[in-house]
């Protein structure tokens, strides 16, 4: 059978960090084995549906580049994709539990339960229901059939629970964290259907996943308290179960706990592909989708081989579930960066620039050689596009402002005169690069001064600061004339 895999996210708001991890895991799975990467859209909680989630999901999918074969709006042959568009399916279902006494009507009230709450805790305890406590509840085990049908007639809210068993000991597989043993006393009797005609996720979950005849189950580790329930989920239907697996957490920065959105607020990174309500995403950020995905990849997963650095094709060869690792995977998100540096050093140049025109439009007016130029001689510094504009401007437009610390450590009583002098020796050089090397260098030979004394001044004068290409090359960049006007103009501005 082919591999077919889900994402199923509920549209409760955007798409958070694991949970596009989650939906990538499954892609790289499904394009590896030639399988299908579905999309199914889990809204039966009407509380919390949240207008636009599900268009976000749909287009972080498709900014990401991880778009789903099957999906709401692409719908295959398993639909529909959309879990309130299936309500009638999981009735007959929840229907054939009730009739096999697999399931069971529950009318006790909220009131009710509260009480039994209430008793357990007053006797420091917890109130669960179960195989221990069903028999002493209102329910169609303790009531008579005909109570049950008249309840039922008089539109008294029940819900159908199911009927866990009692005294088993069920040993599950899980693809990362191997077999898990569970006794079924330890479980409840768990709400899967209420009156309203809405199943719980518990059911519609695992009722879709059979229908859409999914082979493998992969998704965050939050729902491995759900897999014994599902599991006999599957065995009560008499379906065969897929294949789990249970996706680490994704911890904070300081490996302490859940990442959350307020460790993104506190550290200055997002956590969303796009922005949602205001709050940017790693796209607004100025991240690209393949090393984001490269990044997420290999947070809680483990290449085989030392190559760190790859493309989604790379992605999909290498993956393997054996990879996924149990422990939590720790969000660096110096290590993120580092990813999205490492993948605009292999893009095509005119693509990067491309890149960075769309991140600095006010560059739109400078020529392209010119662009390409200074896009070339500091492209491996670049960690975003944003930063040919942001962090070398000074390609562009002469420094405005000069950074203080620099200037009070090189700027020195004898730098206007040296920076004159050396200019004009300069001036009647061919600018070449290399050219003004040798210049420099005889320069301050003749001198017999160290070259930082020159060199350091200059470079603040034509950047500002001491950071940027080589000196030499800047100076070739800029031109005779301009390299003249901004030493004047630092002369003018900078005393020692
Ligand atoms: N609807 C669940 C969620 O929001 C799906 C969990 C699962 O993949 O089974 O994450």
């Amino acid at each position: 059978m082919s591999v077919r895999v889900r994402f199923a996210p509920s549209p409760t708001g955007p798409l958070h960090i694991g949970g596009l991890r989650t939906a990538l895991y499954n892609y790289l799975l499904a394009k590896q084995k030639g399988g299908a990467f579905i999309l199914r859209i889990e809204d039966t909680d009407q509380n919390r549906y949240v207008e636009g989630a599900e268009e976000y999901i749909q287009n972080a999918l498709a900014w990401a580049g991880i778009p789903p074969d099957e999906s709401p709006i692409n719908p295959g042959s398993f639909g529909p994709y959309r879990q309130s568009e299936r309500l009638s399916i999981y009735s007959e279902y929840v229907g054939q539990l009730l009739k096999e006494e697999k399931a069971y009507y529950a009318f006790d009230s909220a009131e009710d339960l509260e009480k039994e709450r209430q008793k357990a805790s007053e006797h420091k305890g917890h109130f669960s229901y179960d195989c221990h406590t069903r028999m002493s509840m209102r329910n169609s085990l303790t009531l008579d059939k005909e109570t049950v049908a008249k309840l039922i007639a008089e539109g008294v809210p029940y819900v159908v629970r199911f009927k866990m068993d009692a005294d088993r000991i069920i040993t599950i597989n899980d693809e990362v964290r191997q077999s898990i043993t569970v006794n079924t006393n330890t479980l409840d009797d768990k709400v899967l259907f209420k009156s309203d005609g809405m199943p719980t996720y518990h059911l519609a979950n695992v009722v879709d996943d059979h229908l859409m005849e999914i082979t493998d189950v992969i998704r965050g580790e939050e729902w491995l308290p759900s897999l014994p329930l599902h599991f006999l989920l599957y065995e009560a239907l008499g379906w065969e179960p897929p294949r789990f697996a249970h996706l680490p957490l994704i911890l904070k920065p300081n490996g302490k706990g859940k990442l959350s959105k307020r460790d993104g607020e506190a550290g200055g990174f997002p956590v969303y592909p796009l922005a949602w309500n205001g709050i940017s995403g790693f796209k607004e950020d100025g991240y690209l989708p393949t090393p984001l995905l490269n990044f997420l990849a290999l947070l809680g997963w483990s290449n085989k081989t030392d190559e760190e650095v790859l493309d989604l094709q790379e992605m999909i060869d290498a993956f393997s579930m054996d990879g996924i690792q149990k422990a939590g995977a720790r969000f660096d998100v110096e290590k993120l960066r580092w990813f999205n540096q490492q993948h605009l050093q292999k893009m095509d140049d005119d693509a990067l620039l491309e890149q960075c025109l769309v991140r600095s439009p006010q560059l739109k007016d400078v020529l392209h050689d010119r662009l390409k130029k200074a896009l070339l001689l500091v492209k491996e510094r670049l960690v975003f596009p944003a930063d040919l504009e942001r962090e070398h401007g000074y390609f562009f437009s002469a420094p405005e402002i000069y950074d203080e610390k620099a200037v009070a450590k090189q700027w020195k009583e004898e730098t206007a005169e040296l920076l004159e002098d050396f200019m004009a020796l300069a001036q009647s050089s061919s600018f070449e690069a290399s050219a003004l090397e040798d210049c420099l260098k005889e320069y301050v030979s003749a001198k017999e001064i160290g070259i930082g004394k020159v060199m350091a001044p200059l470079r603040i004068a034509l950047v500002g600061s001491l950071k940027g290409p080589s000196v030499y090359s800047l100076m070739t960049f800029l031109g005779k004339e301009e390299v003249a006007k901004r030493i004047k103009r630092a002369i003018t501005q900078l005393k020692p």
